[in-house]
Order: C-alpha cells, then sequence, then structure tokens
C-alpha cells in the first residue's frame, strides 16, 4: 500500500547532538532523505557542500526568497538560512519521508504550510554545561560559544511547541527514540489510507 510521506523536523540547540543523529537515523533507513538547506554562513571545517548545506551567498538567497524557492527560512546569528521546497515535494510525492535539521522559527513555518505532515521533535541537550563543552570541542570561536550558548536558552524555551521531546544524555538511548517516534508516525492511520 502506498503511504503518505512525512516530514520529521529535528530542532534543537547548536551542539545538542542533531547532526550526529540526524546522520545515524539516516544511515539505518532507507525511506528518509535529508532535506539539505542553504545557508549563508560560513563553511565549518569537515562540512561538505551539497551534504550538511548549500552554501550561497545573499545575493543568491534573496533571489530564492524572491523566486518562492524555499519551503521556509530564518535568520539565526545574523545568518540567512532556509529550506529548498522543490527536493521537499518531490519526496514527498514519491511516498518517501524527509528529514529536517531546522530551528523552531522553521518549524512554525512548516507545521503553517503543511500541516498535518509535519511531525516536529525537539532535541535537548542534558545540560547547558554539556552543551558549552560540545561547542568548545568543534571549534567554534569563544565569541560563537558564547552567541549560540545564549541563543540555546532561547531556543530551549521553545521545545513545547514541539510533538516531542528527546534527550539526548545518550546517544544510543537518543537515536532508539527517534526511530519510535518515526516508525509510529509511519504507522498512523491517516498516512497508510
Ligand atoms: P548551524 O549554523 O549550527 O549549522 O545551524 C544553526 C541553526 O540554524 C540550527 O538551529 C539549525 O537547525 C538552524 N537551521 C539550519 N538550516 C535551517 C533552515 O533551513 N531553516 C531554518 N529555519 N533553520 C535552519
Amino acid at each position: 500500500m502506498s503511504r503518505r510521506g512525512l516530514c520529521l523536523v529535528l530542532a534543537a540547540p547548536s551542539g545538542a547532538g542533531k547532526t550526529t543523529l540526524s546522520r545515524l537515523l539516516l544511515e539505518q533507513d532507507d525511506e528518509l532523505n535529508l532535506s539539505v538547506s542553504v545557508t549563508t554562513r560560513a563553511r565549518r571545517l569537515g562540512e561538505k557542500e551539497g551534504k550538511h548545506y548549500h552554501f550561497i551567498t545573499q545575493e543568491r538567497f534573496d533571489e530564492m526568497v524572491e523566486a518562492n524557492e524555499l519551503l521556509e527560512y530564518a535568520r539565526v546569528f545574523g545568518r540567512s538560512y532556509g529550506t529548498p521546497r522543490a527536493p521537499v515535494e518531490g519526496a514527498l510525492t514519491m511516498g518517501q519521508d524527509v528529514m529536517f535539521d531546522i530551528d523552531w522559527q522553521g518549524f512554525r513555518q512548516l507545521r503553517a504550510s503543511m500541516g498535518g505532515d509535519v511531525v516536529g521533535v525537539f532535541i535537548k541537550p542534558p545540560s547547558l554545561e554539556v552543551l558549552r563543552h560540545r561547542l568548545t570541542k568543534r571549534g567554534d570561536t569563544p565569541e560563537q560559544v558564547e552567541a549560540r550558548m545564549e541563543h540555546a536558552e532561547a531556543e530551549i524555551s521553545h521545545a513545547g511547541e514541539f510533538d516531542y521531546i528527546v534527550e539526548n544524555h545518550d546517544l544510543d538511548v537518543a537515536l532508539a527514540d527517534l526511530r519510535a517516534i518515526l516508525r509510529a508516525c509511519r504507522l498512523e492511520t491517516k498516512r497508510q489510507l
């Protein structure tokens, strides 16, 4: 039976482990595709064009907004981030699920435009100290770490808007939680009829 694809949004403050979790989830699931966002921020060490993000200029970003090529977009840390529309619509039409690594602003916009196709999961770091440690370890500058720490508290205040909250204390447990959520959502009656 053909199934309706769903949009799985994973939101979290930067450094909560969301990127690792989403990579593992994708590796273990053939029906799940990652939505690769566009961003105007600089590429970090180890990030690949087209895999983690499409790194574009502000000018190109503005063109995409103008042409309605983005499903949602937001400013985060003074940089622009957005979700290209075409790959998402293509995947959903083919009964594939799409995972989004976006923030709460993006989740709100997606939910407003795609309604019941969207499932929102907020990944919570175990504590702000653990978050600071992770951010420092990955090579962000001290100024970036401070900005992201301040932003994290604001981000966490939006956790209540999501359908599920998963605490990433232990990676294996958090991954199992995510897989259980995805499985249950796929089995929802409305997606099978
Ligand atoms: P980072 O710069 O650490 O990769 O991401 C910063 C924040 O921007 C994260 O919370 C991330 O989820 C969010 N983000 C990344 N891509 C998008 C997007 O396309 N739309 C929105 N709204 N947020 C995004």
